[in-house]
């Protein structure tokens, strides 16, 4: 089965288990309603999954989350992305990286006032880091949290912000001085302060519907000091490590969401007739599904892997292979759904199955959680430091006559 290799028998009965139990708590009509947003943020269902232990898998059992790791949460995801939709995964996957960090860095008191309500699904998280001004360049963030005695005040936008009109709270980067990524801490904002304005709602997305998208403002908002999770020195290591959960966790959603088209499409190879004989017994068909199904394996097995790294701790060690799997994750999830729709003809263009609206889901994340120009970006600076090699011979390097007999003595 693609995406099995690599994983324990006990973690694919857990991903069984998290399959079947998704697959009941979602109705069949769900992602089609959100993508139609007739729903704002699903906050019924993740109320469900809650009950379930299926928010904040990683986090210990303790704070209500699901005592385990963070493999397990990407084969969670990777089951509401099949049965569901990515903006479905995407607002249950803020309770396990935001829930992550605030384990891990966050006080007791931001423990009990955020934490445990939020995987007991009785409140609701996002993120905001993008601003009108900085999306892909995080340092460039211009929203800044004044320390004023025991409170921060804030001031600044975010933009693109999923879910910010309904949910109770946002895990906020902002920067406490000036300078750049050194200068960034992490808060939890309330968003029923005075000082948080919605400037507008957005539910145009061309997929990931079904959250809405807003664009906020802060200003003069007052929030407690205690509400900075960890040091003000350690805002960017959190948000790296927060952001490299979510490379791997979400991209699992994408996986599972081609998964999900590359089935209907070998399905309907088998059963459509063209020229006489089945689709899949034309060579081309039964290739492109070959290249398909092994380029999806392997993007399965990136993540795998990446899950694993991080569960080891390795954390800013393993940016490279993170990357790699966020890269190729998303790359090969387009390339698999592309090609599904185009194995279907016509009706794979229409609502008949759910294949266009994936792809129009999965397009998202090949800009969000670090665009696939970042993670090249990512890749390029990690191979060639890696590669670095010493005692490399550079001397022929544009000039390979040197030494040369041809070019005689002194050469
Ligand atoms: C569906 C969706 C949901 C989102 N949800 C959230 C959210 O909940 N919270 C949040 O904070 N943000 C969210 N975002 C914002 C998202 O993270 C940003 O869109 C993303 O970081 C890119 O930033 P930008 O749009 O400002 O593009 P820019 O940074 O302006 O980049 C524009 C293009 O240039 C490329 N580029 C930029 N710099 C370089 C470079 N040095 N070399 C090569 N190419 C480069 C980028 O890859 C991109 O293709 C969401 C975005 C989308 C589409």
């Amino acid at each position: 089965m693609i995406g099995d290799p690599l994983l324990s028998a006990e973690e694919r009965a857990y991903r069984d288990q998290a399959s079947q139990a998704i697959s009941a708590l979602i109705p069949p009509d769900l992602p089609e309603r959100m993508d139609r947003n007739e729903i704002l943020y699903p906050k019924e269902h993740l109320k469900e999954m809650a009950k379930r232990r299926y928010l904040g898998v990683p986090v210990p059992a303790a704070l209500n989350g699901g005592g385990r790791d963070i493999l397990s949460d990407a084969l969670v995801n990777e089951q509401a992305g099949y049965w569901g939709s990515a903006a479905l995964a995407c607002c249950r996957s803020f309770t396990s990286h935001g829930g992550v960090i605030l384990w891990k860095y966050g006080s007791p008191y931001l423990h009990d006032h955020y934490l445990r309500p939020t995987l007991a699904g009785e409140k609701f998280v996002c993120q905001a880091l993008t601003e009108p001004g900085a999306g892909s360049d995080a340092a460039a963030i211009q929203t800044t949290a004044e320390r004023r005695g025991k409170t921060y005040v804030l001031n600044g936008q975010k933009r693109f912000i999923d879910g910010a009109q309904s949910v109770d709270y946002i895990i906020v980067a902002a920067k406490v001085r000036r300078g750049g990524h050194d200068a960034i801490a992490m808060f939890c904002v309330d968003t029923d302060r005075p000082g948080y304005h919605i400037k507008e709602v957005q539910t145009d997305w061309m997929g990931f519907r079904g959250l809405g998208s807003a664009w906020i403002a802060f200003e003069n908002l007052e929030i407690p000091a205690a509400n900075l999770i960890g040091e003000e020195s350690q805002g960017w290591k959190i948000l790296m490590e927060e952001l490299a959960i979510e490379r791997v966790v979400a991209t699992r959603a994408q996986l599972g969401q081609a998964l999900r088209a590359l089935q209907i499409a070998a399905n309907y190879a088998e059963h459509r007739k063209a020229f006489g004989k089945r689709l899949r017994d034309h060579q081309w068909i039964a290739f492109t599904v070959a290249g398909l199904a092994t380029r999806l394996d392997a993007a399965y097995l990136l993540n795998t892997r990446a899950a694993r790294l991080l569960d080891q701790g390795l954390g800013k060690a393993a940016r490279l292979e993170v990357a790699m799997a966020k890269l190729e994750g998303v790359e090969a999830a387009w390339e698999v759904i592309d090609q599904s729709l185009q194995i279907l003809g016509g009706i794979g263009y229409t609502k008949k199955y759910p294949i266009e609206r994936i792809l129009r889901d999965v397009r998202a994340s090949r800009l969000t959680a670090g665009s696939t120009e970042m993670m090249r970006l990512i890749i390029e600076r990690e191979t060639f430091e890696r590669l670095r090699d010493p005692a490399f011979r550079g001397e022929f390097v544009g000039d390979e006559l040197r030494g040369s007999p041809l070019q005689g003595p002194g050469a």
